[in-house]
Protein backbone atom coordinates (compact mmCIF):
# COMPACT_ATOMS: atom_id res chain seq x y z
CA UNK A 1 0.00 0.00 0.00
CA UNK A 2 1.26 3.09 -0.91
CA UNK A 3 2.63 5.74 1.59
CA UNK A 4 2.31 9.48 0.92
CA UNK A 5 5.60 10.32 2.19
CA UNK A 6 6.41 13.99 3.89
CA UNK A 7 9.47 15.43 2.57
CA UNK A 8 11.11 18.52 3.86
CA UNK A 9 14.72 18.46 3.79
CA UNK A 10 16.56 20.79 6.33
CA UNK A 11 15.95 24.54 6.23
CA UNK A 12 18.37 26.17 4.33
CA UNK A 13 18.03 29.92 4.97
CA UNK A 14 20.66 31.06 6.62
CA UNK A 15 19.49 34.09 9.15
CA UNK A 16 22.64 36.53 8.95
CA UNK A 17 23.50 36.27 12.61
CA UNK A 18 24.11 32.62 12.36
CA UNK A 19 27.22 33.07 10.10
CA UNK A 20 30.37 33.27 10.35
CA UNK A 21 31.64 36.58 9.03
CA UNK A 22 34.87 36.84 10.90
CA UNK A 23 38.51 34.89 10.36
CA UNK A 24 38.91 34.76 14.48
CA UNK A 25 34.70 33.62 14.55
CA UNK A 26 35.69 30.87 11.44
CA UNK A 27 39.03 29.95 13.42
CA UNK A 28 37.16 29.27 16.51
CA UNK A 29 34.71 27.50 15.35
CA UNK A 30 34.53 23.58 15.81
CA UNK A 31 32.19 21.49 13.60
CA UNK A 32 31.83 18.31 15.64
CA UNK A 33 30.15 20.76 18.22
CA UNK A 34 27.23 21.78 16.98
CA UNK A 35 24.51 19.21 14.94
CA UNK A 36 24.76 19.33 11.07
CA UNK A 37 21.46 20.95 10.88
CA UNK A 38 22.51 23.93 12.61
CA UNK A 39 25.89 23.90 10.26
CA UNK A 40 23.76 24.24 7.49
CA UNK A 41 22.18 27.07 8.53
CA UNK A 42 25.21 28.96 8.95
CA UNK A 43 26.34 28.66 5.14
CA UNK A 44 27.98 31.28 3.58
CA UNK A 45 25.38 32.55 0.66
CA UNK A 46 26.96 35.15 -0.80
CA UNK A 47 31.02 36.01 -2.15
CA UNK A 48 30.81 39.02 0.24
CA UNK A 49 30.43 37.31 3.21
CA UNK A 50 33.31 34.96 2.39
CA UNK A 51 35.22 38.00 2.17
CA UNK A 52 35.16 38.75 5.82
CA UNK A 53 37.30 34.86 6.42
CA UNK A 54 39.32 34.89 3.05
CA UNK A 55 41.62 37.35 0.98
CA UNK A 56 41.10 37.89 -2.79
CA UNK A 57 37.65 36.66 -3.31
CA UNK A 58 36.72 37.73 -6.46
CA UNK A 59 34.02 40.46 -6.24
CA UNK A 60 31.53 38.70 -8.91
CA UNK A 61 28.80 40.16 -10.42
CA UNK A 62 25.30 39.41 -9.61
CA UNK A 63 24.08 37.79 -12.41
CA UNK A 64 26.19 34.79 -11.21
CA UNK A 65 23.69 34.61 -8.34
CA UNK A 66 20.44 34.18 -11.37
CA UNK A 67 22.55 31.34 -12.35
CA UNK A 68 23.90 28.95 -9.46
CA UNK A 69 23.82 30.10 -6.13
CA UNK A 70 26.44 29.95 -3.77
CA UNK A 71 26.81 27.86 -0.79
CA UNK A 72 29.57 26.69 1.56
CA UNK A 73 29.58 24.97 5.01
CA UNK A 74 32.06 26.79 7.65
CA UNK A 75 33.63 23.33 7.74
CA UNK A 76 34.74 23.84 4.05
CA UNK A 77 35.68 27.22 4.57
CA UNK A 78 37.95 25.76 7.22
CA UNK A 79 39.66 24.13 4.30
CA UNK A 80 40.22 26.17 2.20
CA UNK A 81 43.05 28.19 2.00
CA UNK A 82 43.13 31.87 3.27
CA UNK A 83 45.16 33.51 0.62
CA UNK A 84 45.14 31.65 -2.50
CA UNK A 85 42.82 32.40 -4.65
CA UNK A 86 44.40 29.16 -6.46
CA UNK A 87 43.40 26.94 -3.59
CA UNK A 88 41.95 23.49 -5.02
CA UNK A 89 38.94 24.01 -2.74
CA UNK A 90 38.63 27.23 -3.16
CA UNK A 91 38.50 26.69 -6.99
CA UNK A 92 35.66 24.24 -6.54
CA UNK A 93 33.45 26.29 -4.75
CA UNK A 94 33.94 30.01 -5.05
CA UNK A 95 32.69 31.81 -7.76
CA UNK A 96 34.79 33.41 -10.42
CA UNK A 97 35.03 36.15 -13.08
CA UNK A 98 35.44 32.97 -15.39
CA UNK A 99 31.91 32.39 -15.11
CA UNK A 100 30.89 35.34 -16.86
CA UNK A 101 33.38 36.16 -19.17
CA UNK A 102 33.26 32.56 -20.38
CA UNK A 103 29.50 31.63 -20.12
CA UNK A 104 29.76 28.92 -22.89
CA UNK A 105 26.99 26.14 -23.29
CA UNK A 106 23.77 28.71 -22.28
CA UNK A 107 21.43 26.46 -24.25
CA UNK A 108 22.65 23.40 -22.88
CA UNK A 109 20.66 23.21 -19.77
CA UNK A 110 20.49 19.56 -19.51
CA UNK A 111 22.83 18.44 -21.69
CA UNK A 112 23.36 14.82 -20.79
CA UNK A 113 19.54 14.40 -22.00
CA UNK A 114 18.49 13.80 -18.05
CA UNK A 115 14.85 14.80 -18.66
CA UNK A 116 14.11 13.03 -21.74
CA UNK A 117 14.88 9.79 -19.75
CA UNK A 118 13.06 10.85 -16.56
CA UNK A 119 9.93 8.91 -16.39
CA UNK A 120 6.93 11.04 -16.44
CA UNK A 121 5.54 12.22 -12.80
CA UNK A 122 8.88 10.85 -11.07
CA UNK A 123 12.35 12.15 -10.65
CA UNK A 124 13.37 8.65 -11.67
CA UNK A 125 16.01 8.81 -14.43
CA UNK A 126 15.18 5.45 -16.05
CA UNK A 127 18.00 4.73 -18.77
CA UNK A 128 20.06 2.01 -18.25
CA UNK A 129 18.67 -1.76 -18.58
CA UNK A 130 17.90 -3.42 -14.67
CA UNK A 131 18.94 0.34 -12.93
CA UNK A 132 17.17 3.57 -12.60
CA UNK A 133 19.07 6.93 -11.06
CA UNK A 134 16.39 8.01 -8.06
CA UNK A 135 17.36 11.84 -7.58
CA UNK A 136 15.68 12.82 -4.01
CA UNK A 137 16.65 15.96 -3.53
CA UNK A 138 17.57 19.12 -4.45
CA UNK A 139 20.45 20.42 -2.74
CA UNK A 140 24.03 20.41 -1.65
CA UNK A 141 25.45 21.30 1.47
CA UNK A 142 28.02 22.45 -0.67
CA UNK A 143 27.55 24.05 -4.35
CA UNK A 144 30.45 22.85 -6.41
CA UNK A 145 30.55 25.22 -9.77
CA UNK A 146 31.26 23.07 -12.08
CA UNK A 147 27.85 21.13 -11.13
CA UNK A 148 26.07 19.03 -13.62
CA UNK A 149 22.47 19.28 -12.77
CA UNK A 150 22.62 23.36 -11.67
CA UNK A 151 19.50 23.12 -13.55
CA UNK A 152 17.93 21.67 -10.55
CA UNK A 153 20.43 21.65 -7.44
CA UNK A 154 20.39 25.36 -7.04
CA UNK A 155 16.94 25.28 -6.10
CA UNK A 156 16.96 27.75 -2.24
CA UNK A 157 14.64 24.75 -0.19
CA UNK A 158 16.02 21.50 -1.79
CA UNK A 159 12.47 19.87 -2.23
CA UNK A 160 11.69 17.26 -4.84
CA UNK A 161 7.93 17.41 -4.87
CA UNK A 162 6.61 14.80 -2.50
CA UNK A 163 3.97 13.35 -5.27
CA UNK A 164 7.32 12.53 -7.43
CA UNK A 165 9.04 10.89 -4.63
CA UNK A 166 5.83 8.82 -3.92
CA UNK A 167 5.05 8.45 -7.71
CA UNK A 168 9.37 7.30 -8.11
CA UNK A 169 8.44 4.64 -5.48
CA UNK A 170 5.75 3.52 -7.20
CA UNK A 171 7.62 3.22 -10.00
CA UNK A 172 10.55 1.14 -9.07
CA UNK A 173 7.87 -1.13 -6.82
CA UNK A 174 6.29 -2.04 -10.17
CA UNK A 175 8.98 -2.65 -12.29
CA UNK A 176 10.33 -5.54 -11.32
CA UNK A 177 13.02 -5.40 -13.86
CA UNK A 178 14.74 -2.75 -11.67
CA UNK A 179 17.50 -4.72 -9.61
CA UNK A 180 19.44 -1.29 -8.50
CA UNK A 181 18.82 1.86 -7.21
CA UNK A 182 20.64 4.98 -7.20
CA UNK A 183 19.74 7.53 -4.81
CA UNK A 184 21.55 10.68 -5.32
CA UNK A 185 20.25 14.53 -6.43
CA UNK A 186 21.38 16.94 -4.85
CA UNK A 187 22.49 15.35 -1.69
CA UNK A 188 20.04 12.44 -0.43
CA UNK A 189 21.58 13.20 2.98
CA UNK A 190 20.14 16.55 2.90
CA UNK A 191 17.31 15.18 4.25
CA UNK A 192 16.52 14.44 7.94
CA UNK A 193 16.91 10.66 8.61
CA UNK A 194 13.41 9.87 9.41
CA UNK A 195 12.50 11.04 5.50
CA UNK A 196 15.67 8.60 4.21
CA UNK A 197 14.41 5.76 6.81
CA UNK A 198 11.04 6.00 5.42
CA UNK A 199 12.08 6.45 1.76
CA UNK A 200 15.07 3.39 1.82
CA UNK A 201 12.36 1.59 3.87
CA UNK A 202 9.45 2.06 1.21
CA UNK A 203 11.90 0.98 -1.44
CA UNK A 204 12.86 -2.58 0.75
CA UNK A 205 9.57 -3.24 1.70
CA UNK A 206 7.88 -2.83 -1.48
CA UNK A 207 10.63 -3.66 -3.95
CA UNK A 208 12.21 -6.71 -2.77
CA UNK A 209 13.44 -7.44 -6.65
CA UNK A 210 15.81 -4.35 -6.08
CA UNK A 211 19.20 -6.50 -5.58
CA UNK A 212 21.52 -3.49 -4.90
CA UNK A 213 20.63 -0.23 -3.50
CA UNK A 214 22.99 2.54 -3.57
CA UNK A 215 23.92 6.33 -2.82
CA UNK A 216 26.09 8.92 -3.89
CA UNK A 217 27.12 11.56 -1.38
CA UNK A 218 29.26 14.25 -1.22
CA UNK A 219 28.01 15.91 2.12
CA UNK A 220 30.08 13.25 3.36
CA UNK A 221 32.66 15.25 2.38
CA UNK A 222 31.30 18.38 2.80
CA UNK A 223 29.70 18.72 6.40
CA UNK A 224 31.13 14.85 7.94
CA UNK A 225 29.09 15.04 10.69
CA UNK A 226 25.72 14.55 8.69
CA UNK A 227 27.12 10.78 9.23
CA UNK A 228 25.67 10.07 13.01
CA UNK A 229 25.23 6.74 14.42
CA UNK A 230 21.76 7.11 14.06
CA UNK A 231 22.31 7.63 10.29
CA UNK A 232 24.36 4.66 10.17
CA UNK A 233 21.90 2.54 12.04
CA UNK A 234 19.22 3.44 9.13
CA UNK A 235 21.98 2.50 6.25
CA UNK A 236 22.33 -0.89 8.01
CA UNK A 237 18.29 -1.07 8.64
CA UNK A 238 17.75 -0.95 5.00
CA UNK A 239 21.09 -2.80 3.87
CA UNK A 240 22.00 -0.05 1.54
CA UNK A 241 25.31 -1.57 0.62
CA UNK A 242 27.06 1.08 -0.94
CA UNK A 243 27.67 4.66 -0.77
CA UNK A 244 29.50 6.77 -3.53
CA UNK A 245 31.18 9.72 -1.91
CA UNK A 246 32.36 12.64 -4.00
CA UNK A 247 36.50 14.00 -3.66
CA UNK A 248 38.47 15.89 -6.27
CA UNK A 249 41.87 16.61 -4.35
CA UNK A 250 43.74 15.49 -0.88
CA UNK A 251 43.07 18.40 0.81
CA UNK A 252 39.60 17.53 1.29
CA UNK A 253 40.17 14.49 3.38
CA UNK A 254 40.70 15.16 6.84
CA UNK A 255 40.47 13.09 10.03
CA UNK A 256 37.33 13.72 10.53
CA UNK A 257 36.27 12.69 7.47
CA UNK A 258 38.24 9.66 7.76
CA UNK A 259 36.72 9.08 11.19
CA UNK A 260 33.10 9.26 10.08
CA UNK A 261 34.03 7.27 6.54
CA UNK A 262 34.73 4.35 9.32
CA UNK A 263 31.64 4.51 10.91
CA UNK A 264 29.83 3.93 7.43
CA UNK A 265 31.58 0.88 7.08
CA UNK A 266 31.21 -0.39 10.09
CA UNK A 267 27.50 -0.44 9.18
CA UNK A 268 28.54 -2.71 6.45
CA UNK A 269 28.48 -0.31 3.14
CA UNK A 270 30.95 -0.47 0.56
CA UNK A 271 32.31 3.05 -0.29
CA UNK A 272 33.50 4.27 -3.32
CA UNK A 273 34.46 7.50 -4.98
CA UNK A 274 33.85 9.94 -7.48
CA UNK A 275 36.34 12.45 -8.98
CA UNK A 276 35.57 15.16 -11.67
CA UNK A 277 38.55 16.23 -13.65
CA UNK A 278 38.67 19.67 -12.87
CA UNK A 279 41.54 21.71 -14.53
CA UNK A 280 43.41 23.57 -12.11
CA UNK A 281 42.25 21.46 -9.13
CA UNK A 282 43.08 17.54 -10.26
CA UNK A 283 43.97 17.75 -13.64
CA UNK A 284 47.66 16.18 -12.53
CA UNK A 285 49.26 12.88 -12.30
CA UNK A 286 51.06 13.48 -8.65
CA UNK A 287 47.68 14.79 -7.39
CA UNK A 288 45.07 11.86 -8.84
CA UNK A 289 47.60 9.80 -7.43
CA UNK A 290 48.12 11.39 -3.90
CA UNK A 291 43.81 11.09 -4.04
CA UNK A 292 43.89 7.95 -4.81
CA UNK A 293 46.22 5.95 -2.49
CA UNK A 294 44.77 8.12 0.18
CA UNK A 295 41.08 7.18 -0.81
CA UNK A 296 42.16 3.34 -0.95
CA UNK A 297 43.97 3.50 2.11
CA UNK A 298 40.29 4.50 3.78
CA UNK A 299 38.73 1.17 1.98
CA UNK A 300 37.40 3.56 0.08
CA UNK A 301 37.69 2.46 -3.79
CA UNK A 302 37.96 4.88 -6.84
CA UNK A 303 34.91 4.53 -8.85
CA UNK A 304 34.63 7.05 -11.77
CA UNK A 305 36.76 9.98 -12.42
CA UNK A 306 34.37 12.08 -14.91
CA UNK A 307 35.06 14.93 -17.09
CA UNK A 308 33.78 18.23 -16.59
CA UNK A 309 30.31 18.50 -18.52
CA UNK A 310 29.40 20.95 -20.71
CA UNK A 311 27.15 23.06 -18.32
CA UNK A 312 26.77 27.25 -18.21
CA UNK A 313 29.74 28.51 -16.63
CA UNK A 314 32.19 25.66 -16.06
CA UNK A 315 33.89 26.05 -19.43
CA UNK A 316 37.05 26.75 -17.50
CA UNK A 317 37.22 23.53 -15.53
CA UNK A 318 37.03 21.50 -18.57
CA UNK A 319 40.15 19.13 -19.51
CA UNK A 320 40.63 17.75 -22.78
CA UNK A 321 40.31 14.41 -23.54
CA UNK A 322 43.66 13.76 -24.58
CA UNK A 323 44.70 15.05 -21.11
CA UNK A 324 42.74 12.88 -19.44
CA UNK A 325 44.20 9.51 -21.55
CA UNK A 326 47.60 10.74 -20.42
CA UNK A 327 45.95 11.18 -16.50
CA UNK A 328 44.50 7.56 -16.36
CA UNK A 329 48.04 6.53 -18.00
CA UNK A 330 49.92 7.90 -15.16
CA UNK A 331 47.97 6.35 -12.43
CA UNK A 332 47.40 2.37 -14.28
CA UNK A 333 50.85 0.28 -13.69
CA UNK A 334 52.12 3.23 -11.74
CA UNK A 335 49.61 3.10 -8.35
CA UNK A 336 47.81 -0.46 -7.17
CA UNK A 337 45.38 -1.69 -9.54
CA UNK A 338 42.40 -1.07 -6.92
CA UNK A 339 43.28 2.34 -6.73
CA UNK A 340 42.88 3.32 -10.73
CA UNK A 341 38.76 4.37 -11.55
CA UNK A 342 37.32 4.08 -14.79
CA UNK A 343 37.46 7.58 -16.52
CA UNK A 344 34.05 8.47 -17.68
CA UNK A 345 32.84 11.07 -20.19
CA UNK A 346 29.41 11.39 -20.56
CA UNK A 347 27.82 11.51 -23.83
CA UNK A 348 25.86 14.69 -24.96
CA UNK A 349 21.92 14.31 -24.99
CA UNK A 350 21.32 11.22 -23.15
CA UNK A 351 24.23 8.62 -24.39
CA UNK A 352 25.24 7.94 -21.44
CA UNK A 353 28.49 6.82 -19.59
CA UNK A 354 31.24 6.00 -21.81
CA UNK A 355 34.38 4.65 -20.72
CA UNK A 356 37.73 6.69 -22.20
CA UNK A 357 40.08 3.70 -22.22
CA UNK A 358 43.71 4.07 -23.51
CA UNK A 359 44.63 1.24 -25.80
CA UNK A 360 47.61 -0.98 -24.82
CA UNK A 361 46.46 -4.32 -26.77
CA UNK A 362 45.53 -3.70 -30.41
CA UNK A 363 44.78 -6.72 -32.88
CA UNK A 364 45.63 -5.89 -36.56
CA UNK A 365 45.75 -8.07 -39.46
CA UNK A 366 48.77 -9.50 -40.68
CA UNK A 367 49.08 -7.90 -44.72
CA UNK A 368 48.47 -11.86 -46.32
CA UNK A 369 45.21 -11.92 -44.25
CA UNK A 370 46.64 -15.18 -42.74
CA UNK A 371 46.08 -14.59 -39.12
CA UNK A 372 46.64 -11.59 -36.90
CA UNK A 373 48.95 -10.04 -34.88
CA UNK A 374 48.86 -8.29 -31.74
CA UNK A 375 50.79 -5.28 -30.23
CA UNK A 376 51.28 -4.33 -27.08
CA UNK A 377 52.17 -1.52 -24.92
CA UNK A 378 53.31 -1.43 -21.40
CA UNK A 379 52.12 1.21 -18.79
CA UNK A 380 56.29 1.99 -18.81
CA UNK A 381 56.26 2.18 -22.87
CA UNK A 382 57.50 -0.77 -23.32
CA UNK A 383 55.83 -2.57 -26.63
CA UNK A 384 56.10 -6.22 -27.87
CA UNK A 385 54.07 -8.07 -31.02
CA UNK A 386 52.84 -11.34 -29.89
CA UNK A 387 51.21 -13.51 -32.40
CA UNK A 388 47.34 -13.83 -33.02
CA UNK A 389 45.65 -16.52 -31.60
CA UNK A 390 42.33 -18.56 -30.74
CA UNK A 391 41.55 -17.89 -34.70
CA UNK A 392 38.84 -20.40 -34.94
CA UNK A 393 36.73 -16.83 -34.20
CA UNK A 394 36.20 -15.50 -37.16
CA UNK A 395 38.89 -12.86 -38.49
CA UNK A 396 37.85 -9.07 -38.29
CA UNK A 397 37.76 -8.13 -41.69
CA UNK A 398 39.04 -4.27 -40.73
CA UNK A 399 41.75 -3.17 -38.88
CA UNK A 400 41.39 -0.19 -36.83
C1 LIG B 1 25.45 6.89 -13.56
C2 LIG B 1 24.08 6.47 -13.76
C3 LIG B 1 23.65 5.22 -13.29
C4 LIG B 1 24.57 4.23 -12.60
O1 LIG B 1 25.55 3.79 -13.50
P1 LIG B 1 26.64 2.70 -13.06
O2 LIG B 1 27.62 2.68 -14.19
O3 LIG B 1 25.90 1.39 -12.91
O4 LIG B 1 27.24 3.14 -11.77
C5 LIG B 1 22.33 4.88 -13.52
N1 LIG B 1 21.49 5.71 -14.17
C6 LIG B 1 21.88 6.91 -14.64
C7 LIG B 1 20.92 7.75 -15.39
C8 LIG B 1 23.20 7.34 -14.45
O5 LIG B 1 23.58 8.53 -14.89
S1 LIG C 1 27.88 17.63 -4.80
FE1 LIG C 1 27.30 16.97 -6.88
S2 LIG C 1 25.11 17.48 -7.11
FE2 LIG C 1 25.92 18.65 -5.35
S3 LIG C 1 26.54 20.64 -6.15
FE3 LIG C 1 28.35 19.32 -6.18
S4 LIG C 1 28.37 18.40 -8.23
FE4 LIG C 1 26.29 19.23 -7.88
Amino acid sequence: MPVTIEITPVEASATHSSKLLTRAALDAYDSREESWQKQFQRRYTHHSELKGVLNQVEDVNETVYSKFAIAVTPYMAQLMDRDDPNCPIRLQYLPSFNEETKPGFATLLDQLGEEGDTVPGTSVVHRYPRRVLFLVSNTCATLCRFCTRKRMVSQPDGAVAKDHITASIDYIANNPQIEDVLLSGGDPLTFADDRLDEILGQIRSRAPHVRFLRMGSRMVVQLPTRITPQLCAILEKHRVQMVNIHINHPKEITPLLRERVKMIQKAGVMMGLQTVCLKGVNDSVPVMRELFMQTIEMGVRPYYVYSTDMVEGAHHFIVPHHRMLELYEGLRGWISGPAVPTFIVDGLGGLGKLPIIPQYVKEELLPDGSGTTIKCRNYAGQTVEMPGLGQDYALPTHSN
